[in-house]
């Protein structure tokens, strides 16, 4: 792209959606030059500071409700609702804008890890969303995403009932994907810091989960005619289910913003490496990855996201071509780092000096 500015007239109807201010301006792209010195060929790394969106402790989880709060707002909603893992950051980024928008908020907390410890239990996110005086409720299987929306429904009729206004933030697929869209404003946002930085950025590399983050900035990039590959780390579902969830997240994104799907099958990559033993639990390499992204950039990552993410991204930069140029979307966590405390002790024994 030679242009000085960007235009936004590929993105269609995105202005025209409703959205909650939640972020006030831009999020840093930061230099990484300690890990950088790590490998060879003077590879050039940046992190796209996503940890640090302007909400109780941030993460990527703000900007995707802007747009879903935005829709709140404009329904004359009075409660959200929202179902995630226990140590769910959206669960604890939705309570927290639904207080800013002075809202009340309905948490319903899935059992997605086999965990008991205290930890996990009761410290990081859980102790957030208490300390914002979210109202809790529990779903018994983790693995259920139709069910776990049929019992919101179940909680947003009781609301109803009793004169409240409900919006229900969904978790299954099949519904418009409005937190897509905020990873589509962040991709206009980091072309531009491309072009203020001067810098040309070979690829990106980011976590993928439902889906909404990764397939936001790659349809974002790809509408704005960039053609930077974006690598998605698996974190929850293999390559064969991931794939397809955002080839059909970039078609529901084009069908909201009323345009064609710039994005190809092709242009989908996903990276499961990283994935074992599964969902909220992390293998060695990537105990190992949080270890080194502390100790070499004070970068805070967590077991369950962004130290698999991060993994990913090392693994790509030891394999990076001669001066090439890396981004890592960090998409914060923060809070989980403290429910995961058994497993860092560990590691800091393991890997003393790592
Ligand atoms: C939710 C989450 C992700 C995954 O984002 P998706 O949009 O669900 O793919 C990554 N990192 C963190 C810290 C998260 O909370």
């Amino acid at each position: 792209m030679d242009q000085k500015t960007l235009s936004s007239a590929n993105l269609g109807r995105l202005s025209k959606l409703p959205r909650a201010r939640l972020i006030s301006g831009q999020t840093l792209l930061s230099g990484l030059p300690n890990l950088g010195q790590i490998y060879q060929g003077e590879v050039k790394l940046f992190a796209k500071r996503d940890d640090c969106t302007d909400l109780a402790f941030g993460g990527n989880k703000v900007r995707q409700l802007e747009f879903y709060l935005g829709e709140a707002q404009a329904q004359n909603a009075d409660t959200i609702l929202i179902t995630g893992a226990v140590q769910s950051n959206f669960v604890r980024l939705a309570a927290a804008g639904a207080r800013k928008l002075a809202m009340d908020c309905h948490i319903q907390l899935e059992e997605r890890v086999a965990k008991d410890d205290p930890y996990y239990r009761t410290s990081g996110n859980v102790l957030l969303d208490k300390l914002l005086g979210a109202t809790l409720h529990s779903y018994p299987d983790g693995e259920d995403e139709a069910g776990a929306d049929r019992n919101l429904g179940k909680i947003a009729e009781d609301l109803s009932a009793k004169g409240h206004k409900p919006y229900i933030i969904p978790l299954s697929p099949g519904h418009a994907p409005l937190g897509a869209l905020g990873y589509v404003v962040c991709a206009e946002e980091l072309l531009q810091q491309q072009i203020d930085a001067d810098l040309k950025i070979d690829e990106i590399v980011v976590a993928s989960g439902s889906g909404n983050t990764h397939a936001g900035l790659l349809f974002g990039l790809r509408a704005l005619g960039s053609s930077i590959p974006v690598k998605g780390i698996c974190v929850r579902r293999s390559v064969d289910e991931q794939s397809p969830r955002i080839n059909n997240r970039c078609r529901e994104i084009a069908e909201l913003l009323e345009i064609d799907n710039p994005v190809s099958e092709d242009d989908i990559e996903v990276d499961d490496t990283f994935l074992a033993p599964g969902y909220g639990a992390a293998s060695d390499d990537v105990m190992q990855a949080i270890l080194v992204a502390a100790r070499t950039e004070a970068l805070m990552l967590d077991p369950t996201y962004t130290g698999k993410s991060m993994a990913g991204f090392m693994a790509r930069a030891s394999q990076a071509e001669e001066g090439s140029t890396l981004v890592y979307i960090h998409t914060g966590g923060t809070p989980a780092i403290f429910a995961y405390e058994p497993a860092l002790e560990r590691a800091f024994t393991q890997f003393s000096g790592g």
